[in-house]
């Protein structure tokens, strides 16, 4: 048996003080390695609760948020998850201990594939990714239960929300004005309904595939 690293102990004390109460959310950050997700220069601070520089000019999302995020989502073990915004593969990491099956897109060649090889590591099987523009959803697979986007949408995501079922909630940062609201979104008999949840701080969501790396 393994005793729990006390930074760990440390982090999913400050998601509680945060706000994150969901029980299965902290046991599946609990159960997901930060520090395999960083590079290896940062790992020192891989259980610090802030975002930290990934390849590509991207981030790790801040624990806090993703934890808060994943809770809004209320994910049951028979969800089918979206995620845009592969990154580092953390967030991925983390719904997929909690739903049946995540499918992640990003538009980084280079970040899909070491997240993917990530996930092998960890004996995660239940992530699909993929490289693509994530602004269009993912058509072909097609409808999900939860969706989340992890970079922000410059305003409501229409094309990826048509693809959320009845009954579904997506969560995603949204610019307005000068700052990014995070946003749940309800989706009941057709109809969206709108909650502003926080001031957010996350990279851009940029159409196309990049083409450098
Ligand atoms: N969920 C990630 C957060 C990474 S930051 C994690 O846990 O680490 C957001 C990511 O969204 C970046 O990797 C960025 O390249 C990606 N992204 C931005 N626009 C995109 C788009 N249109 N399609 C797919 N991925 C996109």
């Amino acid at each position: 048996m393994s005793f729990p690293d006390p930074r760990m102990i440390q982090l999913v004390m400050s998601l509680r003080g945060g706000g994150v109460t969901d029980m299965a959310v902290l046991a599946a950050m609990e159960r997901t390695p930060r520090e395999v997700f960083v590079p290896d220069r940062f790992a020192d601070q891989a259980f610090d609760d802030r975002a930290l520089p990934i390849d590509c000019g991207q981030t790790i999302s801040q624990p806090l948020i993703v934890g808060l995020m994943t809770q809004a989502l209320k994910i049951g073990d028979r969800d089918k998850v979206l995620e845009i915004g592969t990154g580092s593969g953390y967030q991925a990491a983390i719904l997929s201990k909690l739903a049946r099956r995540v499918y992640s897109v990003e538009r980084y060649r280079t970040l899909s594939k070491i997240a993917e090889e990530r996930f092998h590591g960890q004996g995660i099987n239940n992530i699909v990714t993929r490289i693509g523009d994530g602004s269009l959803g993912w058509p072909e697979q097609a409808p999900f239960d939860r969706v989340i986007l992890t970079a922000s949408a410059p305003k409501r995501p229409d094309a990826i929300l048509d693809q959320l079922k009845d009954g579904g909630i997506a969560v995603a940062p949204v610019d307005r004005g000068h700052e990014q609201i995070l946003v749940r979104y309800d989706k009941q008999d057709g109809q969206i309904t709108e909650t502003d949840l926080m001031t957010v701080r996350f990279v851009p969501l940029v159409k196309g595939v990049a083409k450098a790396m």
